[in-house]
């Protein structure tokens, strides 16, 4: 039986109106202005997809919908300028945060890295930098060298690709690591101070609703600063796609994203950040499910659903 927290947080205000923390409000709120992510591919490849872990990359991730090829073929500040082209807006100055997001941002030397975002940052208006990666690509070096673009004002985070707590999972989705290498990754990260947002899918075959919601607790448990949970979608060209045309890959209904994601919001800590609540795809890349095309109406079912539960993010967390 469910207990009510006596602080309804979300009612004070304190996630700007949502029953979430979310972090397109927390940055508007921390910088005063709109931020807008620019990402950048370092054509740094990755060792899940060279042979050195393996060869076909994880199951669902394309090297297409990964890497765009004529984007990874210009310099770190044409990439730049193009994505801030791409936005058209042109009604204010905006802020920017420099996103390492293609394939396996930590894989190459710690020099060569350090040069990498060093570049990245020296761009104008740049307020942060994010850096995706595997957790078994974060060697102590490169922590290091990461942990040295912690200042005030200054948005670093370090996304780590975790998926799942379990293993099995992970063996599913072809990862070629374990979850003790995340916890390792996440813990070394956090000694250094560097903040970290976890990347997980929901729906992943064979997951029962009790093994999503201890990753969630698991999550609330490590020391993590945010999250970006994802749908387990089906894009073209993955070994995914294959296995769904088989009839092997049974996927969520939206209903059971919408209802699934709020019991995980309702067990992770309050003071997590949720950077993304759905997976993005290009149109053309997707097979299903064709839901996740309507992030809008999908984000306010989500939102609508907490409201109607009368919960918020953290309402089942013991440590909230
Ligand atoms: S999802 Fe990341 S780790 Fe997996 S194959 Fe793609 S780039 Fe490599």
């Amino acid at each position: 039986m469910r207990q009510k927290k006596e602080i309804n947080h979300y009612k004070y205000g304190k996630w700007y109106g949502k029953p979430y923390h979310f972090f397109g409000d927390y940055l508007y709120h921390k910088y005063n202005a709109k931020i807008l992510k620019l990402t950048i591919n370092a054509n740094l490849g990755c060792p899940n997809r060279d042979g050195t872990i393996g060869s076909s990359g994880c199951i669902f991730c394309s090297e297409g919908s990964a890497s765009p090829t004529a984007a990874g073929s210009l310099s770190i500040h044409k990439q730049m300028q193009a994505a801030i082209d791409g936005f058209n807006r042109g009604l204010y100055t905006p802020k920017y945060i420099a996103y390492f997001q293609a394939f396996t941002n930590t894989y190459a030397t710690a020099d060569v890295l350090k040069k990498l975002y060093d570049s990245a940052i020296a761009f104008g208006n740049v307020v942060g930098l994010m850096i995706g990666t595997r957790p078994d690509c974060l060697p102590d070096d490169i922590l290091d060298v990461i942990a040295g673009y912690k200042k005030n004002n200054f948005e670093l985070w370090l996304e780590i690709g975790m998926q799942s707590m379990h293993d099995r999972s992970l063996q599913f989705l072809q990862r070629g690591h374990t979850h003790a290498h995340t916890v390792s990754a996440i813990n070394r990260a956090r000694e250094r101070g560097i903040p970290v947002c976890v990347h997980i899918i929901l729906g992943i075959p064979n997951e029962s609703w009790y093994d999503m919601m201890s990753t969630a607790i698991e999550i609330s448990r490590l020391p993590v600063q945010g999250v970006k949970i994802h749908h387990l979608h089906v894009i073209k060209g993955t070994p995914l796609e294959v296995l769904y045309n088989k009839g092997q890959v049974p996927l969520l209904s939206c209903k059971q994203y919408v209802s699934y994601t709020c019991d995980f919001i309702e067990r992770l800590r309050g003071d997590i950040i949720i950077h993304r609540l759905l997976g993005d795809q290009p149109k053309d890349m997707l097979i299903a499910p064709a839901w996740g095309l309507h992030k809008g109406t999908v984000l306010k079912a989500i939102e609508d659903e907490l409201l109607r539960r009368g919960t918020f993010q953290g309402f089942l967390c013991d440590s909230y």
